[in-house]
């Protein structure tokens, strides 16, 4: 089975997993951009030098760029919900627990089942594999179930998915969280 067929695969796999969506995704469309990452370094969200899967922790733009161009192919995941209101903070935090949880589990399937491959989860949010993160005094601790979020790595989200086609908003009342994984063979010998 060539690489394409088994992406075919995973993406029937991980609806019956349990995302809202999957589709493939073209690692062509991937251009990652300073200001994303200038964003990060705003630490709006806290997580900036405070793990090995966020900036600067995860490379710089040119390294994650070049590690992103050395794969061959890729899946874009998404759990959409629909909210109450504006104000339904309660299905928001279900879904990122949802979709925090499915991505993780799912990464260590596609471990399980393609070792052959090699993998690149760039997920939602910053990497919750350990309770504490080994960041910036010892290496990362699991590397294999590492992932970075994907605005980590600096990507524009609603632009990758406009690119592969694919919906980013879904409609007024609803939110959607987005991950993503890489594959290429792994290199024999
Ligand atoms: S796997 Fe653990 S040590 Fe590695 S980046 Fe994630 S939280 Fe940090």
């Amino acid at each position: 089975m060539d690489l394409q067929e088994k992406i075919k695969d995973i993406i029937g796999q991980a609806l019956e997993f349990g995302f809202t969506l999957a589709a493939p995704l073209s690692v062509s469309t991937i251009r990652l951009r300073e200001e994303v990452r200038e964003m990060c370094a705003a630490n709006k969200c806290h997580a900036y030098n405070t793990n090995w899967s966020c900036p600067p922790g995860c490379g710089t733009v040119e390294e994650c760029q070049k590690r992103v161009d050395s794969f061959e192919g890729g899946i874009i995941v998404q759990t959409t919900a629909r909210l109450e209101d504006d104000f339904d903070f309660e299905t928001m935090e279900e879904t990122a627990k949802k979709h925090g949880k499915a991505y993780l589990e799912f990464t260590k399937r596609l471990r399980t089942e393609y070792p052959e491959l090699e993998l690149l989860p760039l997920g939602t949010g910053v990497c919750m594999t350990c309770k504490k993160c080994t960041y910036p005094d010892a290496p990362c601790r699991f590397p294999e179930l590492m992932s970075s979020p994907m605005e980590g790595y600096g990507m524009v989200i609603s632009d990758v998915c406009r690119e592969n086609g694919i919906p980013y908003n879904h409609g007024r009342g609803t939110l959607t969280y987005v991950g993503c994984y890489l594959f290429k063979n792994k290199e024999k010998g």
